[in-house]
């Protein structure tokens, strides 16, 4: 059994066989009819040889009906055929590259939905420890490197739930090891922790106001505690980070591919990465596929449109390399601002007061927005708590009254906690989730945060499929580690680092979180007719695994290492 693309003559534009196949695409499952479309293009002269066939494997296509095939050919840089050894062999020319898959998985390339950077930086690296002595261990002995009134600032991919003691470490751990040194602590994209001497250096203290948007925390004797929330970080101002480059980026890409990633999206990076992004496009050094959200410091519906047309591009620009996927809004906070329709628990409540951080108010959220859906754009909204999301969904049911946003794939990116009555809400409004592992790496602080239901409700992926939306999975790195498998592990077990299972009963197959993690992804940038399984035409974006990933033991997903990385058919990894 074999199903082949046959040879493509000129006259015959690629987009129409892939056009077809549109209609037939519903949420990300089905599209029977790719495959008759390119037969129509069939031409007299017989197809040219595939650049690469792979055979002898197990190849899980995520197609409609999850067919499982032995081999692949790949010719231009796209899937050509896929089926029976026999069949594919019979296919290769002389000068055909032949690998032998020795039995091991084939799956399409992984995407991350949702990721800032693969983490590291020039920063105090925390991501290993796994106590707070180690997270002093590591500031003591950065400042020993230093000069005396040197700034001393950590990376960001670390979590507090990874040490021992499930807690942050404050400024009076910190005071210690660094008396003369201002010290910050970054932990992930909402939290700064100041010492003594760097709250002293940006002069905040007791009698500091509240910043809107933000919290200054402060410890049960009412002292600071040198925690700074969302937008109270804006009382400091951290020495410049170096500037991003092309080696760096590259760097990162090739971090990612060893992972088993082929596409990214990027959920709010500046004009100047995308820029940064479309040169090493045009230079042939992109390893990875990358759609990136725009981000602007844009406060209302004019400063916005001001701050588009200044940047000179348009809505969803881009080809398979490098696309832009809309705008990035937030509304509130992370981990420990995520906005609630209840208090948080207590201690974290504050007597039943603390709800979480409200990032922009509805008004200038909701003006924004509408013009935004004026001017074409779509919209990815950073939304965690319940709260947050009425917000969204208020805004986004503006906007959808003066223009449908129907079949426009905008987003809530995160969506941990949504409630019972705003999934037809949302339905209504045909928004796409964009859904990530936080509760792997954060589970026990979520339960000090929220307490145990909410935490175990934390971005409830069963409820969500069986609502019918399309969810597309990620990690929010650097906040949480980039691994794609990592990601699977979680949706189909339940399972975090540190807190045993969190809701199994949000527990998702092994299918569906591969779905989620392929074409679901590509479902939400418009992209699920050229990328997302492997079939024919498609794009030959593929990861080999050495074992298959639909039957292993649960604890092998996360633990298995990949085996090889395809790009449109180019192999931007090989384990050594
Ligand atoms: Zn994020």
């Amino acid at each position: 059994m074999i199903r082949r693309a046959r040879g493509r003559p000129r006259a015959c534009p690629e987009p129409l066989a892939l056009r077809r196949a549109q209609g037939e695409r519903r949420r990300g499952l089905r599209y029977a009819g790719l495959v008759g479309a390119l037969v129509i293009c069939s031409a007299a002269q017989a197809p040219p040889p595939p650049d690469t066939i792979l055979v002898n494997g197990h190849v899980v296509t995520v197609d409609a009906r999850f067919s499982i095939a032995q081999a692949i050919a790949i010719t231009g840089g796209r899937f050509t055929a896929v089926g029976t050894d026999a069949a594919i062999k019979k296919l290769a020319g002389p000068k055909t590259a032949t690998i032998d898959l020795r039995g091991q998985t084939v799956i399409p390339g992984l995407a991350d939905g949702h990721l800032h950077d693969a983490g590291g930086g020039p920063g105090v690296d925390l991501s290993r420890a796994r106590s707070i002595a180690e997270v002093v261990a590591a500031i003591a002995a950065r400042v020993r490197a230093s000069r005396p009134g040197d700034i001393i600032v950590s990376n960001s991919d670390w979590h507090e739930a990874q040490l021992r003691e499930h807690r942050l470490p404050y400024r009076k751990d910190l005071d210690p090891v660094s008396p003369d040194n201002p010290v910050v602590l970054v932990r992930g994209g909402h939290e700064y922790i100041l010492n003594s001497a760097a709250l002293k250096n940006w002069n905040i203290t007791r009698d500091t106001p509240q910043v809107a948007g933000g919290r200054i925390t402060r410890d049960a004797n009412g002292e600071l505690n040198g925690e700074l929330v969302d937008r109270a970080k804006s009382l400091v101002q951290l020495p410049p980070t170096p500037r991003l480059t092309i080696e760096a980026l590259q760097q990162q890409h090739r971090t990612l591919n060893a992972a088993g990633l082929t596409s990214i999206r990027y959920p709010g990076a500046s004009v100047e990465q995308y820029r940064l992004l479309q040169d090493m496009a045009r230079r042939g050094l992109l390893t990875i596929r990358i759609s990136q959200l725009l981000r602007f410091g844009a406060d209302s519906g004019d400063a916005m449109r001001r701050a588009i047309a200044a940047s000179d591009i348009t809505p969803d620009e881009g080809d398979e390399w490098v696309r832009i996927g809309g705008v990035k809004l937030g509304v509130d906070g992370g981990f420990e601002g995520g906005w609630m329709r209840e208090p948080y628990a207590e201690p974290w409540g504050e007597r039943g007061t603390f709800r979480g951080v409200n990032t922009m108010k509805q008004a200038a959220y909701t003006d924004v927005v509408k013009e935004l859906n004026r001017l074409g754009w779509r919209v990815a909204t950073h939304a965690v708590g319940d709260a947050a999301i009425d917000e969204v969904l208020a805004a986004y049911e503006a906007a959808h009254a003066e223009r449908s946003i129907a079949g426009r794939r905008w987003t809530i990116e995160h969506g941990f906690i949504p409630q019972a009555d705003q999934f037809a809400r949302m339905k209504a409004l045909d928004l796409v989730i964009s859904a990530q592992n936080h509760l792997y790496l954060a589970g026990p602080s979520l339960v000090s945060y929220w307490g145990a239901k909410r935490a175990a409700w934390t971005t409830p992926m069963r409820a969500y499929l069986d609502h019918g939306f399309v969810v597309a999975g990620g990690t929010d790195s650097a906040v949480v580690p980039y691994p794609p498998l990592w990601v699977i592990y979680h949706f189909v077990t339940r399972d975090t680092i540190s807190g045993g299972v969190l809701g199994a009963d949000q527990a998702i197959s092994r299918k569906e979180a591969l779905q989620v993690e392929t074409i679901n992804n590509a479902y939400l940038t418009f992209e699920e007719r050229v990328k997302g399984s492997i079939e024919l035409g498609k794009l030959a974006d593929l990861v080999v695994l050495p074992e298959d990933i639909l039957t292993c033991p649960p604890k092998n997903i996360a633990q298995m290492t990949v085996a090889m990385t395809m790009v449109g058919g180019r192999m931007v990894y090989q384990r050594p």
